[in-house]
């Protein structure tokens, strides 16, 4: 479509970063032209409203920026799921495998309840092991799952076949 042309038009691939032989998508040239990022929002919050979402989770630090204008405009509210040590309350934390080593998300316990239907915004999604923790975290919090969104998808990484159990039949969109 032409939304998805133009999102593609504004993310640019970076060689060899964070390390050799990696190919990066960077979005900050999407972030920086308001058509784009208005499509960007858009789009996303069209998501939300479908899946019935009452609660946006971002995942830091991307996720942030493009979760809160989604959420703001989709009229739910913004929760922030960060790395291990950064949110002040009582939080609940998820460890995942990384390639060398392990990684820890945390909620604020108090953000998430029964009553919740979440939908979590991430711009990549690469192995899924990201987004298979915070769908770990969501569960544990006792909400329901509405679904996982992100701008883009690298389909040789596989992360969906890994994100199905996860999911549980929740939607992944990938614009
Ligand atoms: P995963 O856990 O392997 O799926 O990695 C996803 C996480 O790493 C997300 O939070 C992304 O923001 C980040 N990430 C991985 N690859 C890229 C990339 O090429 N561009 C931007 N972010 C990336």
């Amino acid at each position: 479509t032409d939304v998805q042309e133009l999102l593609l038009s504004r993310i640019r691939d970076v060689a060899d970063y964070p390390e050799p032989g990696v190919m990066f998508k960077d979005i900050t040239p999407l972030l920086a032209d308001p058509a784009a990022f208005t499509a960007l929002t858009d789009a996303l919050a069209e998501i939300v409203v479908r899946t019935g979402a009452t609660k946006v989770v971002g995942l830091e630090a991307r996720g942030f920026i493009l979760g809160a204008p989604v959420a703001v405009r989709a009229g739910v509210g913004f929760i922030p799921v960060r790395k291990a040590g950064k949110l002040p309350g009582a939080t609940l934390s998820q460890t995942y495998d990384l390639e060398y080593g392990s990684a820890e998300i945390e909620v604020h316990a108090e953000d998430l309840s029964a009553a919740d239907r979440v939908l979590v915004i991430d711009d990549v999604l690469a192995t899924g092991g990201t987004a298979e923790a915070s769908l770990q975290l969501i569960r544990r919090a006792g909400a329901q799952v509405a679904g996982l969104a992100v701008l883009m998808e690298l389909g040789f990484l596989a992360g969906r076949a890994r994100l199905e159990p996860a999911l549980d039949g929740a939607p992944l969109e990938a614009l």
